[in-house]
């Protein structure tokens, strides 16, 4: 199994620093790959990432949840959608996000829609190659 970064993330990088396998890679371009990936074939599933994730975008794959009620605030962030979020992350750095959209109380996303997207970017995507233009967003 794996964990997996849903489209919660905002990129707050706070789980990339605990991973003891270094197999959090932060999606580039930001247009394309909004969020951060884990690699599938290294993480150990230790869970250590999961509390350190202010959104509560991480899941183990098996428990990324089909029907994600809205507590109604919080963002999804996608390829497709035009919302904008600023904020700071972790690491005290300003971001600005293009691609979200803030949830209503009640509203109902399919995580589990975010799955492949992980898949994808080491399979046919970036993957690891995504960290040499790593500017710290
Ligand atoms: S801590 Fe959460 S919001 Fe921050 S990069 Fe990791 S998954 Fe994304
Ligand atoms: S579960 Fe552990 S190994 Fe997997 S991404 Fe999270 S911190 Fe890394």
């Amino acid at each position: 199994m794996t964990h997996i970064i849903t489209s919660l993330c905002l990129r707050d990088r706070g789980c990339i620093e605990v991973c003891p396998v270094e197999c959090i890679i932060p999606g580039l371009p930001l247009e394309k790959h909004p969020w951060m990936y884990i690699d599938p074939d290294t993480c150990i599933d230790c869970g250590a990432c999961i509390p350190e994730c202010p959104f509560a975008a991480i899941f183990p794959e098996d428990e990324v949840p089909a029907v994600y009620t809205a507590k109604g605030g919080e963002y999804i962030s996608k390829v497709g959608l035009t919302g904008r979020f600023e904020g700071i992350n972790h690491n005290g750095t300003h971001l600005v996000l293009d691609t979200v959209k803030q949830l209503t109380a009640g509203e109902v996303v399919n995580l589990r829609d975010d799955i492949q997207p992980n898949y994808d970017f080491f399979k046919s995507g970036p993957g690891y190659g995504a960290k040499d233009q790593d500017k710290g967003i």
